[in-house]
């Protein structure tokens, strides 16, 4: 091993090929903290070219890589096992824009881009680049189309796979794919895009891409609403699609539980609304007509939805820094969560027509299994996303709690994700967290046509082994 080390050093510089285990350790533990690996080495390469050299070398020796952007993976995904034995390669390096054509409306970028500079730089020429999460700050574009991220836009834009256009991408031979076209139609065969999109390092290692810009809004209108159920929320989306249409760009859902244990960690996130309501949904309208109309139709289906007794409450953001202060607040969520303690996360979609009946038997049912279980559920309701997480009892310790029951739990609620036809990954990945859940969900043929293409694009299963499948 150690004379690939020395390889890799001379093709990156040694500076960039780390081996120290302290230079390592940050690269080594996934943001929840929830998976520690061991590598031999991680490598910061800085060109595709080098990319590509290092997988020849990878190669040659037979030795795995796991690819790894903001290491912001909620599934394990970009965390090496234990052995000690594979590469970490890290694209953050690998972070320049490389054009950003205004006739196209397209940005061509590298991988290792930090999601919220590709904003920055949209915004500066009037554009709106609408991939939006909580890890906005951190998160590569490598790593959100490695998990086909999807956040808080994407009812009306679509997920990471609806944004890009073209990829440039480096096999698992170490061969350099050039599919950077930025074109909106081309049907030449099977779509290499769409199969390394999501495919959470396994199947390449994505080195660049051509995304879809849009016009950047000119006003934007941000609501709270309170709803006493799941039923009046939905009927208060269906409202707002048909009403708002387009301008429809954000319809966050967040439990009274959720809520709760955000002013617990952040005491400045208290809820604007009334009384506690059982449910509060974040609505969002963007618009490129002027501030008045976008307002005025807000205003007008808020009254529209209180006539029908579908809301109790609604709080307009009356400028700029009071809309951020909603969206912090549904953002604060996830950290509160982590503030608390280790719990049980699941990241399910639920088809809209069934997500009553999943809320209301899937709590029952986690109640009176687990007596005092807290249920932090929230997410991107527009599109039938729930991040349906669970905390233990309070005054129970998180770590053994989660030992004897973490199997059981993530049963029930697959069992429940099953019956309403559902998915048990709406926008995380499989990882290596749900990698031994993923045959009984897909079902055998399609889990055995993954591990065909697996097998087809890296034989020798050197790109990111054992997550999302194993062969
Ligand atoms: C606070 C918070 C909020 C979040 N909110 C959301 C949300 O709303 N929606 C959502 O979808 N996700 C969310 N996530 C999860 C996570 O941020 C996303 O999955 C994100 O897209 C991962 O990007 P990353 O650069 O951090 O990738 P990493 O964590 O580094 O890697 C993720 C996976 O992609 C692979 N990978 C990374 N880069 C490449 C590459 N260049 N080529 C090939 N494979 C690669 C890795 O091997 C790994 O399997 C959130 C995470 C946090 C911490």
């Amino acid at each position: 091993m150690q004379n690939l080390i020395d390889q890799l050093g001379q093709l990156l510089g040694q500076q960039f090929v780390l081996t120290d285990d302290q230079e390592k350790s940050p690269y080594l533990t996934d943001w929840r903290k929830r998976f520690t690996g061991k590598a031999l080495a991680v490598v910061l390469p800085k060109t595709t070219t080098e990319v590509a050299q290092i997988v020849q070398l990878c190669a040659a020796a037979n030795v795995a890589i796991v690819p790894q952007g903001g290491n912001t993976s909620f599934c394990g995904g970009a965390t090496p096992d234990d052995s000690g034995k594979q590469i970490l390669l890290s694209l953050k390096r690998m972070n320049q824009i490389r054009e950003l054509d205004v006739a196209n409306q397209t940005i061509t970028l590298e991988a290792g881009c930090i999601l919220q500079s590709v904003q920055e730089k949209a915004a500066a020429q009037d554009f709106l680049f609408p991939l939006s999460l909580g890890a906005e700050g951190s998160c590569m574009i490598g790593g959100n189309l490695a998990t086909n991220a999807g956040g808080t836009n994407v009812l009306r834009y679509g997920n990471t796979r609806d944004l890009c256009l073209g990829l440039e991408v480096v096999t698992a031979k170490g061969e350099i794919w050039d599919g950077m076209k930025g074109l909106r139609k081309d049907n030449t065969g099977y779509d290499l895009r769409d199969l390394f999109i999501g495919s959470e390092g396994t199947l390449g290692i994505i080195t660049a891409a051509v995304m879809k810009l849009y016009p950047l809004p000119i006003s934007q209108w941000t609501t709270l609403v309170a709803t006493q159920d799941i039923a009046s929320t939905i009927a208060l989306l269906n409202l707002f699609q048909k009403r708002a249409t387009s301008l429809l760009t954000g319809f966050e859902m967040m439990t009274q539980e959720s809520l709760e244990l955000n002013e617990k960690h952040f005491p400045q996130m208290a809820n604007p609304l009334k009384g506690k309501p059982a449910y509060t949904v974040l609505i969002e309208l963007s618009d490129h007509e002027s501030e008045e109309h976008v307002r005025q139709l807000l205003e007008a289906i808020l009254e529209e939805a209180f006539k029908a007794n579908i809301v109790t409450d609604a709080v307009i953001a009356s400028n700029l820094s009071q809309a951020n202060s909603f969206w912090q607040m549904r953002e604060h969520i996830t950290l509160a969560q982590a503030e608390e303690g280790a719990n049980l996360k699941n990241d399910i979609t639920i088809p809209l027509s069934s997500l009553d009946r999943f809320i209301q038997e899937t709590d029952h049912l986690m109640r009176t299994q687990y007596p005092g279980v807290r249920i932090i559920n929230f997410g991107h309701l527009g599109d039938g996303n729930l991040h349906y997480n669970i905390a233990p009892p309070l005054g129970v310790d998180a770590k053994s709690f989660n030992v004897d029951h973490e199997k059981a739990i993530y049963a029930l609620v697959n069992a429940q994700v099953e019956r309403c036809k559902g998915s048990i990954s709406a926008e995380h990945g499989i990882g290596q967290l749900k990698l031994g859940d993923l045959r009984d969900h897909k079902g055998v043929v399609a889990h055995d046509l993954m591990k065909a293409l697996k097998a087809a694009l890296d034989p020798q299963n050197i790109l990111n082994p054992h997550k999302v499948v194993s062969i």
